[in-house]
């Protein structure tokens, strides 16, 4: 009806104060609380009809420009994400130029229902999270075994390229978080617990854990770079209502890494991270975007800092030949970094890998070491994760794959299904032989059809079947089965063996 009557939307601008006053005559005490606790001069209202809203815009000229549009949910939302505060409802839409563009919008958004991790999770059994800890995430053995098999790639890919793994503690004291600077500028998201009448902190990020590892002892130039790893379990205080899945969790692991160099080294260093996240993401099919932000204003470290870091990382992704975006001004207060956005199966794009130049760090721990000339010299470092949160990233991967795992981390790879009780045994035999040779797999020879079974595996999303009667049995063979490929035909217990074995050490994405 709106569309219809084609109101036209007026932007007002007001003092403040007098649209405080103008909203509590109104009966809307959220504007005037939102407007107290702003400090603009001036603030922009909308309105349409008898329609008066706060907001900075920008709107349509008026209603009747609106086309295509769809409500696509309500819900509950406490004000300001705190359940102490009062619920709230929310309405949520959304509109297009075009039928066609709403039409897909709308399949994307389907497809994403169809992969959301959190439903995945639970039906794969694999990883969840109950209402005794609100942003802590329970994982289950097969989500476990995801994990691990994650995390060993990762370790295996590090010490390729020459990282040590440090584990830091995850509480630590005060005056360490006064020292790193967390304690006076993310203390509202930080944990703080009471030992022995000490305040402590439980950690936030692994950063100042890894300047004490680094500072354990003097470091010569021909010791750098030291590239120091750390899988760190870290804490961070968030809004009950911002909780999504592991996606936005309260504890996660970050797959840290802390790189100390010399500057000439920067370069270099950069330029075999931004190797070393290409050769992780390209193993799962992610393609991906990078963003390079420079100085930020009121940023600390000197102009040639700046400048020799910006160039250095500039000159890293042009001789990797990178495209990459540039965000003037948006790094952060201790160096510019650069932002890895990858892409999953169904187009949507996430923020994991960062890497980041520190200049600030350095200097508060007061970190050295002894140059050529046998002076002392202060370091620069690196920070940088490839996947971000081991946690937020197995629940892209749940969502990018729709939980069919390629093999190398399916849970359970290998199911066994006899078709009649008489064969079990032999499912059994074959079964200890593809445990002895590492690979993961279950019989299931429950008095239930065979229909069934084999229905049930493919839910779980599990690679391969095996369909064991009287022929595979006297054959020594077994029949094949891939969930994406269909029927592979009867090949040798060993055939099979070694065709897994290669496809697993291969990592093969192709299911
Ligand atoms: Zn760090």
């Amino acid at each position: 009806m709106i569309v219809k009557m084609d109101l036209p939307i007026v932007r007002q601008e007001m003092n403040r104060l007098e649209a405080i006053e103008f909203f509590r005559q109104r009966g809307d005490l959220y504007k005037v609380e939102i407007l107290s606790e702003l400090d603009n001069e001036t603030v922009s209202l909308y309105s349409q009809g008898d329609y008066v809203d706060l907001c900075r815009g920008p709107h349509m000229s008026s209603t009747g420009k609106l086309k295509v549009f769809k409500l696509t949910s309500i819900a509950g939302a406490y004000w300001r994400g705190d359940t102490k505060n009062k619920m709230l409802t929310r309405v949520y839409g959304t509109a297009f130029e075009k039928k066609a563009e709403l039409d897909e919008y709308i399949m994307r958004m389907e497809e994403a229902k169809r992969r959301d991790h959190r439903k995945l999770g639970r039906e794969l059994d694999l990883f969840d999270i109950f209402e005794e800890g609100p942003g802590f995430p329970f994982f289950f053995p097969k989500g476990m075994i995801l994990r691990n098999n994650l995390e060993d790639f990762w370790r295996s890919v590090h010490t390729k390229a020459g990282y040590q793994e440090v584990k830091t503690p995850i509480i630590l004291n005060q005056a360490l978080w006064h020292r790193s600077g967390h304690w006076d500028h993310y203390k509202d998201n930080m944990y703080i617990v009471d030992i022995d009448d000490e305040d402590y902190a439980i950690k936030p990020m692994n950063c100042p854990g890894g300047m004490l590892a680094f500072k354990r002892q003097p470091h010569s130039y021909r010791d750098l770079p030291i590239r120091m790893a750390e899988l760190g379990l870290v804490h961070r205080h968030e809004l009950s209502g911002a909780l999504h899945g592991l996606m936005r969790v309260r504890c996660f692991t970050q797959d840290d890494a802390h790189i100390f160099m010399m500057p000439e080294q920067i370069e270099s260093e950069i330029e075999g991270v931004v190797r070393l996240i290409d050769s992780v993401y390209s193993v799962f099919g992610f393609s991906y975007k990078l963003e390079l932000s420079t100085r930020p204003e009121n940023s600390m470290g000197s102009d040639e800092q700046w400048e020799m870091a910006t160039v250095a990382l500039k000159n890293a992704l042009d001789k990797l030949g990178k495209q990459y975006e540039i965000n003037e001004g948006d790094g952060a207060f201790y160096g510019p970094k650069i932002d890895f956005h990858l892409e999953d199966s169904i187009g949507r794009t996430w923020q994991c890998g960062t890497i980041q130049l520190d200049f600030q760090m350095p200097e508060r721990f007061d970190l050295t070491y002894v140059g050529q000339d046998g002076e002392k010299h202060r370091p620069v470092m690196i920070h940088r994760v490839v996947l971000g949160s081991i946690e937020r990233f197995i629940a892209i991967l749940t969502e990018h794959y729709a939980g069919a795992f390629p093999l190398w981390l399916a849970p359970v790879q290998v199911k066994l299904v006899p078709i009649s009780e008489s064969q079990a045994p032999y499912a059994h035999e074959v079964c200890a032989k593809l445990v002895q040779a590492g690979i993961r797999a279950e019989v299931d020879d429950r008095n239930e059809k065979m229909g069934y079974r084999i229905r049930e595996a493919q839910l779980q999303k599990i690679p391969y079947m095996l369909v064991l009667g009287d022929k595979e049995r006297e054959a020594g063979a077994v029949a094949v089965r891939n969930r994406k490929k269909g029927d592979l035909g009867v090949m040798s217990t060993e055939d099979f063996i070694a065709k897994m074995l290669q496809e697993i050490a291969d990592k093969s994405n192709d299911m």
